[in-house]
């Protein structure tokens, strides 16, 4: 058997303090998870959890201790960080029980949902989908997974980024509208989870937009910090 073209590369993620890679099959995101974020929206109240994707390739892997570099993406003049809990999906399943979800969970990481907002705006507007602003390349940076186990108590963990040094995102997890285990259980109802999923589970209040130079440190309480640089 010959492929036609090269097949191509595994999309994988550094697990924390190995030599181990966690290998990213889909990248699911939830939005407007967190009320204050939903209300700075436009929306309020507790609706129903919505999903969307982005391709796996899309991740801009950041190592410990390192600056990871994205490119300030084309056709936007309004590219807004959305700092994100993000959960790594160790064994699949479909309709999963949210009291059985921690059984799904191989671990967690701090991610970024990079949004090219004017677009998405545009989009939302015309009532078309989202993919143009949501689900472009290097749309998706991400720390190493830290094991669930070497996590701490992730569901009450501080989230938070920073640009050049001063807040723009502060809040907690335990905020979400829906928590990591509801959220599971009402995506898997949708999609078989497979082992490899990533899942973006949504954004607090304060996004705003990043420039060229920006220098971005996001954190989620336990899973260590995210340094990336817009090029
Ligand atoms: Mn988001």
């Amino acid at each position: 058997m010959r492929y036609i073209v090269n097949p191509p590369a595994p999309v994988s993620v550094p697990v924390l303090g190995t030599a181990d890679r966690f290998p990213v099959h889909r990248i699911y995101c939830v939005g407007r998870n967190y009320e204050e974020h939903a209300k700075e929206m436009g929306f309020t109240g507790r609706e129903p959890p919505f999903f969307f994707l982005k391709p796996a390739d899309a991740v801009v892997v950041v190592n410990a201790g390192e600056t990871g570099s994205m490119p300030y993406p084309s056709l936007t003049q309004n590219l807004h960080h959305e700092i994100e809990l993000v959960v790594a999906i160790g064994t699949g399943g479909k309709n999963i029980a949210a009291a059985d979800a921690h059984q799904h969970i191989y671990g967690y990481a701090v991610g970024l949902d990079m949004t090219r907002r004017d677009l998405q705006n545009d989009m939302k507007k015309q009532g078309r989908p989202w993919c143009i602003g949501k689900a472009f390349d290097q749309s998706a940076p991400i720390g190493p997974i830290t094991p669930a186990a070497l996590a701490g108590d992730v569901n009450n963990a501080e989230i938070y980024v920073q640009v050049n040094g001063a807040d723009r995102q502060r809040s907690h997890v335990s905020k979400l509208i829906w928590n990591v285990a509801e959220t599971i259980e009402h995506l898997s109802a949708a999609w078989e989870l497979l082992p490899g999923d990533l899942i973006y589970t949504g954004t607090p209040e304060g996004v705003a937009a990043v420039v060229r130079g920006d220098t971005l440190v996001g954190g989620v309480t336990g899973l260590g910090e995210l340094h990336l640089r817009i090029a």
